[in-house]
């Protein structure tokens, strides 16, 4: 079974690609890098690769070695970010063959999500990276915002 690997995506700028088939459930690859007491600081795209693992407790996932990085959010993910003590890996959501991108729910909270448009282009899309239990509280909160006539 080959690595993901990253290549062009269709949601943003770089993304991760399965190159072998694999089932529902697969470990597809470990967000992996040094703990850190706070998130890692922006590339020069103006991404950052942290993972909170709790507050003030972060996986910094900006070196090379972590493929994961270059997973796009969703709001239909094909993975799930599952956290085994201080290890997150990515686990297949279902089956999945070469070629198909590998994303995730980055899980953002209400106060990032509208610094974060989402492009996924999912059916039920937001238009923010934010978590998926926020989803439905956010779209209320834009609805009551969204000005008269437009
Ligand atoms: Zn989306």
């Amino acid at each position: 079974m080959s690595d993901p690997a990253p290549g062009p995506s269709r949601i943003h700028g770089t993304g991760l690609f399965a190159r072998s088939s694999h089932r529902k459930g697969d470990r597809l690859c470990r967000f992996s890098g040094p703990l850190a007491d706070a998130p890692p600081a922006a590339d020069a795209a103006g991404r950052t690769h942290g993972l909170e693992l709790e507050p003030g407790r972060w996986i910094d996932g900006s070196t090379d070695a972590n493929l994961a990085r270059h997973a796009n959010h969703s709001c239909d993910p094909t993975a799930e970010a599952v956290r085994d003590g201080d290890r997150v890996s990515l686990l297949a959501l279902r089956d999945l063959e070469p070629g198909d991108e590998i994303t995730f729910d980055y899980g953002f909270g209400l106060a990032d999500a509208l610094q974060n448009p989402c492009r996924c282009g999912a059916p039920g899309c937001g238009g923010w990276i934010v978590a998926a239990p926020l989803r439905p509280l956010l779209r209320r909160h834009l609805l009551r915002r969204r000005p008269t006539g437009d």
